[in-house]
């Protein structure tokens, strides 16, 4: 259901959809006649913009099919629609190397001033060609569709199965940020996710730290390696192999996914508790950090990272909470208190060469991310913390150990 959240202007907004079965009133005839008019006129658009084998602008779009569309009854936004969509079929072809677009399905999008949605009574009403309307009859429950009140929508795509249509409406949602009274750093590791809670001053309010399932994934790609080992040429052939092999692999899609929802959930409820800004690593920025990134490809690659970020992203926003990402230059090899250069001190320890402070690495890495954001977006010192590490999925209460002033 969830689509994704972008950036418009200034204001960011939360974009989901939601698909339900649709029952037209009366005789449909017309509803299917739409669906495939709209189909072909769109893969006819597609022939003639890939026939051009250029780049084509809004406007010269607009010059070359506006008129013929809607002389052939469709209007106005449907045609603009229909040039769009077009467009941006032949664009991802292209860009993937591929072949002519060709559809098949009966699908039309439809934008807001098409049509008339009226969740109380469920119904959808159709504006299609020829000012000819389709009213259709939502089935779905009160509650999927009571968490959409107050929010606008602005597209609907239509569909059409074979047996029956769907509907997918697009909701959009403005988030206004919530004025931030604390600062959340999180830092991702290939084993913990560890997130710290201070006040603008520097008070720790909270350190605590989640175990990723890395290792738990990893295992099951070693089985997987291990079977097709033994059986090199055979696995695909044996059914039982073969087997064990998707069950590996099923456990290998489903841990991350479950694992980044789990945690941006609970990352998100933890901030809205706090009324915390959440400062992440900016991902982008990291695969320039050689050292870091040789760390997190030899394993697994960004993506997790990735997707944790999404979901901590999207249920933040979802919260009206504030997301900011800084660059993680220098997180995990700089002294917290002095900037000096950091050495492997025990396991998991770092020492400061300079100054003789030793620290937890994933608790130096949040007191770092939580230092770079306060001096580039405040003014406010950071004062006394001490940098003893909590175990894994514990929350400590105070801090015992040394203190440390940074
Ligand atoms: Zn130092």
């Amino acid at each position: 259901m969830l689509v994704s959240y972008s950036v418009k202007g200034e204001e960011p907004v939360v974009i989901e959809a939601l698909k339900v079965r649709a029952l037209p009133e009366g005789s449909y005839d017309r509803l299917l006649e739409f669906l495939r008019l709209y189909r072909d006129v769109v893969q006819m658009v597609v022939d003639r913009v890939w026939s051009i084998n250029d780049k084509l602008s809004k406007k010269k779009l607009h010059k070359l099919f506006y008129s013929n569309l809607v002389s052939m009854g469709f209007r106005a936004h449907h045609a603009k629609e229909v040039y769009v969509y077009a467009e941006s079929l032949v664009e991802s072809a292209r860009g993937n190397g591929g072949r002519k677009p060709i559809l098949r399905k009966l699908s039309a999008r439809i934008d807001r001033y098409d049509y008339k949605l009226d969740l109380d009574n469920m119904v959808l009403t159709l504006k299609l060609h020829n000012s000819y309307e389709a009213r259709l009859k939502l089935v779905s429950s009160k509650e999927r569709v009571e968490k959409f009140r107050g929010w606008g929508n602005y597209e609907v795509v239509v569909k059409y199965d074979g047996s029956g249509f769907w509907v997918s409406i697009y909701f959009r949602r403005a988030v206004k940020a919530v004025k931030p009274r604390t600062v959340m750093s999180i830092d991702l590791n290939f084993d913990n996710v560890t997130l710290a809670v201070l006040t603008l001053n520097g008070r720790l309010l909270k350190l605590k730290r989640f175990r990723t399932p890395h290792r738990k994934v990893l295992s099951h790609r070693i089985w997987v390696e291990r079977i097709q080992k033994r059986y090199p040429s055979s696995w695909r052939f044996i059914k039982g192999v073969r087997k064990a092999i998707d069950r590996h692999g099923e456990r290998i899609r489903d841990i991350p996914w479950d694992y980044s929802h789990k945690i941006g959930d609970l990352v998100a409820e933890l901030a809205l508790k706090y009324h915390s800004v959440i400062i992440l690593e900016d991902l982008d920025e990291l695969r320039e950090n050689s050292k870091k990134s040789r760390e997190f490809n030899k394993k697994l690659g960004l993506w997790f990272y990735r997707r944790i970020q999404f979901c901590i992203e999207y249920e933040a926003r979802e919260r009206n909470l504030e997301v900011v990402k800084i660059n993680p230059r220098g997180t995990s090899s700089k002294c917290p208190t002095c900037g000096g250069k950091l050495d492997e001190y025990e396991h998991r320890v770092l020492r400061c060469e300079k100054c003789g402070f030793v620290g937890d690495r994933d608790v130096i890495a949040v007191m770092n991310i939580y230092k770079k954001y306060v001096s580039k977006y405040s003014r406010c010192g950071v004062p006394g913390v001490a940098l003893n590490a909590p175990k894994p999925d514990e929350s400590p209460s105070g801090m015992r150990g040394t203190k440390m002033r940074l």
